[in-house]
C-alpha cells in the first residue's frame, strides 16, 4: 500500500507540474503576443431599434496569432490571471483610436463601447492611461461607453458605486453587460448609477411569439423605462426578434441580424453609411 501512495503522490506531482508548466507557457505566448502586437479590435454595430441606423460600436478582442484568429475566450482568463489584462485592453484601444477619430468626424454621437473587467474599473492607473489616450486623440469620454457585467459590478457593490459615479462625471456612459445573467437581487439597480442594461441573448432566445405576456426580455425592457435607462438586446439574429423588440420599446439591438463583429477596415464602410441594412 505504501509504494501505491508514494506512484500515486508522484504522479500527482508530476500532474501539478505539467498544469504549472502549462501556464507559464500561456502566459509567455500572450507577452509575446502583446510585444508583437497581435491583439486586434474587432466591432460590432450597435444600432437604433426602430431606425437601425448605427449608433454604437462594441469593441471585441481578437488575438491573430500566426496560425490562427483567437476568441476572448481563449485568452480573456489568462491574461486576467497574468495580469496581463491593462496591456491587452490598451492595445486594443490604441489601434481603434485613430480609426474612432475619423468616424467621429462622420457621426458625432457614436460611441465606442469598451469591455472593462471589474478589476480595471477599480485600477486608477489603468483609468489614467485610458483617459491619457482619449486625451492624446482629443476624443471625448461622451463618445466612450464602458461595459461591465453585473456579476462583476455587485462583487464590489460600494467600490463600484464610486468609480461609476466618477467616471459618469467625467461623461463615460456606462452599461451593464449580461444582465439576467447574474441572479442577483434587483437592488442594486437603484443603488448604482448607469446609462444603459445589455439584455443577455438568452432572454432575447427565450423570446415566445405566440403569448404576448411573461417574456422576460420584455419584463426588463419597462423596468428599464421605469428606472430611465436605455437597453440593448444582445445576441439577435433574427428579424422577428428585431421586431418583438422594437415594438416592446427596446433601445438599440446588435446581433448577427445587423452585423456580425468585423476588423477595423470592414467597419469603416458601415460607419460612412451610417446603417447597416
Ligand atoms: P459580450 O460582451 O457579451 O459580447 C458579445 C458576444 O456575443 C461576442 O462574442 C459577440 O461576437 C457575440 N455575438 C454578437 N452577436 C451575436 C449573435 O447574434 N449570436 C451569437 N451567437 N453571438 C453573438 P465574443 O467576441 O466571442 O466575446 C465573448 C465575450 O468575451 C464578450 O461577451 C466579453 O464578455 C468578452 N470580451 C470580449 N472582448 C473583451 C475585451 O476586450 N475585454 C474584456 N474584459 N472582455 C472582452
Ligand atoms: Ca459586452
Ligand atoms: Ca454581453
Ligand atoms: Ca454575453
Amino acid at each position: 500500500a505504501k509504494k501505491i501512495q508514494k506512484s500515486n503522490y508522484q504522479f500527482y506531482n508530476s500532474q501539478l507540474d505539467r498544469e504549472v508548466e502549462q501556464r507559464i507557457e500561456r502566459e509567455a505566448e500572450l507577452v509575446k503576443g502583446l510585444k508583437h502586437g497581435q491583439f486586434e479590435p474587432y466591432f460590432q454595430a450597435i444600432v437604433n431599434a426602430k431606425s437601425f441606423t448605427l449608433e454604437k460600436l462594441e469593441m471585441l478582442a481578437r488575438w491573430q496569432t500566426q496560425d490562427k484568429l483567437k476568441g476572448p475566450h481563449e485568452f480573456i482568463g489568462i491574461a486576467e490571471e497574468a495580469g496581463l489584462m491593462n496591456k491587452v485592453t490598451l492595445q486594443l484601444l490604441e489601434k481603434a483610436m485613430t480609426s474612432l477619430v475619423r468616424w467621429i468626424t462622420t457621426s458625432v454621437n457614436l460611441q465606442l463601447s469598451v469591455n472593462l473587467t471589474a478589476e480595471q474599473l477599480l485600477d486608477e492607473g489603468f483609468l489614467d492611461d485610458f483617459e491619457s489616450l482619449l486625451e492624446r486623440y482629443q476624443i471625448s469620454p461622451k463618445n466612450i461607453e464602458l461595459e461591465i457585467t453585473e456579476t462583476s459590478l455587485i462583487a464590489n457593490l460600494d467600490q463600484m458605486r464610486q468609480s461609476l459615479e466618477v467616471l459618469q462625471d467625467k461623461g463615460f456612459s456606462i452599461a451593464i453587460d449580461d444582465f439576467g445573467t447574474g441572479y442577483s437581487s434587483l437592488t442594486y439597480l437603484k443603488y448604482l448609477k448607469f446609462n444603459t442594461l445589455k439584455i443577455d441573448k438568452k432572454f432575447v432566445d427565450d423570446l415566445n411569439y405566440e403569448s404576448e405576456e411573461d417574456d422576460l426580455a420584455v419584463v426588463i425592457i419597462n423596468m428599464a423605462k421605469s428606472l430611465g435607462v436605455s437597453t440593448v438586446a444582445e445576441g439577435v439574429e433574427y428579424c422577428e426578434q428585431a421586431k418583438r423588440l422594437a415594438d416592446a420599446g427596446c433601445s438599440q439591438l446588435q446581433g448577427y441580424c445587423f452585423a456580425k463583429p468585423m476588423p477595423i477596415d470592414a467597419i469603416g464602410n458601415m460607419v460612412e453609411l451610417g446603417t447597416v441594412m
